[in-house]
């Protein structure tokens, strides 16, 4: 459908190769197609969380953990999946650095750089999905295909667990 084409609008862009977009609500990750009106951005499903517009292939997923993070690296929000899985509760995340709760899987100081690095172009407005592979701070051993991209208003780095 015509909507679910629609550009990206929160980065301008140079260019008409814009990815399609999607809303989502980042309390519980409802997703829609339709651009809420400017005062009807609370999400329908939940009455909890704010619309915020992403990229259709960087939307989470039902169930997929997510974070929004801003440019200085804090968390602006999680999901409850997030909280879970990263055993910490929404008021305990927000505000703190992301790296405090996720760093990258493999341990060399380059990687650690590269993922902060990476978090804060996409915040910063840089419309491109991203991809790095990371772990909760205190698990050591496993490793988290991690998908990160640009979502908004307010722009800031949706990360999202798969
Ligand atoms: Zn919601």
């Amino acid at each position: 459908m015509a909507l679910a084409r629609r550009h990206l609008s929160i980065v301008p862009t140079t260019t008409e190769e814009a990815r399609p977009s999607r809303w989502f609500c980042g309390h519980c990750g409802a997703v829609t197609d339709e651009a809420p009106a400017p005062v009807a951005r609370v999400c329908g499903e939940c009455d909890l969380g704010l619309l915020m517009e992403a990229s259709a292939d960087l939307v989470p997923r039902p169930r997929e953990p997510y974070l929004i993070v801003d440019a200085s690296l804090a968390v602006q929000a999680l999901s409850a999946e997030a909280a879970r899985f990263l055993a910490i509760s929404e008021q305990e995340a927000i505000e703190r650095p992301v790296t405090d709760l996720l760093i990258p899987a493999d341990a060399e100081a380059a990687s650690a750089h590269h993922f902060a690095q990476t978090i804060m172009h996409v915040a910063a407005g840089d419309d491109e999905l991203r991809r790095l592979v990371v772990r909760p701070a205190d698990v050591f051993g496993v490793r988290m295909p991690l998908r990160v991209g640009v979502c908004g208003p307010p722009r800031g780095a949706l990360l999202v667990i798969e």
